[in-house]
């Protein structure tokens, strides 16, 4: 009898879940919100509540499911232990422990970025490549690193925490991680939006982007209408985004940075300014990575987290 996944991406607002067939294939998805009251000691329970009545709903029982992958923020071990997913509110605990204690289902979970990594090597932007780094523009910059087709996960469960690479030392505010000149405050749309706002402070062009609220939606659609100060921005931004995956590149030699997040649905313009400055950065061997955009979008993770079930067989 053919076997079901449940494929899992813990959100700061929501919980996106999806039911998939063994072979992979999207059956449906839908989302729950993320409790984060009381350290989010209710996710858990919300997820294998919501888990459970799928499973009644369609007429099955536990044994029909071959597994349950999971995505999360923050640093996760190998064996499941999450260390302080801050925006969650969470401590240090085994995840698949807890999530099978109260599903009877067999789970694994990986970092969000980690696992939306899988999932775009496995059917999205990096499909048929097996060396990538996936690279989230929102909020923060997130990352995720496959390495001959397997997560890194590091020692810590923190491998792929590229946001928070050290780049600039003139850095005077301070990154959400508690110190100065992390990748994410430059390569972030947070960070797009505070360079924005220098840019504009320190020029006399007229633009439209003035007196309006800015986003990199925005500011990028304001590039695109070849507004002189947008395109000035867009290109200073390219540059420190290009900065960072250069020093990635060097440590990972990926064959593919796979764009996503956000500020990825700029489209092309993005990785266009981008590859306008790597090669100059990037060590000689390094120069002939290829730049993509994740294909997956929101589902990114659910299908990531599925493959890690589907992997362990
Ligand atoms: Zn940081």
């Amino acid at each position: 009898m053919e076997k079901y996944c449940f494929g899992v991406d813990v959100g700061g607002t929501t919980i996106k879940i999806g039911f998939f067939t063994g072979d992979g294939d999207l059956l449906n998805k839908w989302e729950i919100p993320t409790r984060k009251e009381d350290n989010g000691k209710n996710i858990i329970p919300d997820i294998a509540k919501s888990i459970k009545f799928k499973i009644t709903e369609r007429g099955l029982t536990e044994e029909d499911i071959a597994g349950i992958g999971i995505g999360t923020p923050g640093p996760v071990e190998k064996n499941g232990v999450v260390h302080k997913a801050v925006n969650l509110g969470w401590g240090e605990f085994n995840l698949e422990e807890k999530l099978t204690a109260q599903t009877g289902i067999r789970s694994k979970a990986g970092n969000d970025a980690t696992v939306a990594a899988l999932g775009e090597a496995w059917k999205g932007g990096a499909k048929g490549y097996t060396d990538i780094v996936l690279v989230t523009l929102g909020t923060g910059v997130g990352g995720g690193i496959i390495i001959g087709g397997k997560i890194l996960y590091g020692s810590k469960g923190a491998g792929g925490e590229i946001g928070h690479i050290h780049l600039y030392n003139d850095e005077e505010e301070e990154c959400g991680c508690g110190n100065k000149g992390c990748f994410e405050q430059y390569g972030s749309a947070t960070g797009l939006v505070r360079l924005a706002h220098k840019v504009i402070a320190r020029t006399e062009e007229d633009s439209i982007l003035r007196g309006g609220k800015i986003s990199s939606r925005v500011i990028f659609n304001a590039a695109k209408q070849e507004d002189k100060v947008a395109c000035e921005i867009i290109d200073e931004y390219g540059r420190y985004l290009a900065h960072g995956f250069a020093v990635i590149s060097a440590v990972i030699d990926p064959q593919v940075f796979v764009i996503g997040g956000g500020v990825s649905n700029a489209g092309q313009i993005l990785l266009d300014n981008i590859e306008k400055y790597y090669k100059g950065y990037a060590f000689h061997a390094n120069r002939d990575v290829e730049f993509r955009l994740a294909k997956l979008g929101n589902d990114a993770g659910i299908y990531g987290a599925v493959k890690l079930i589907l992997d362990e067989g």
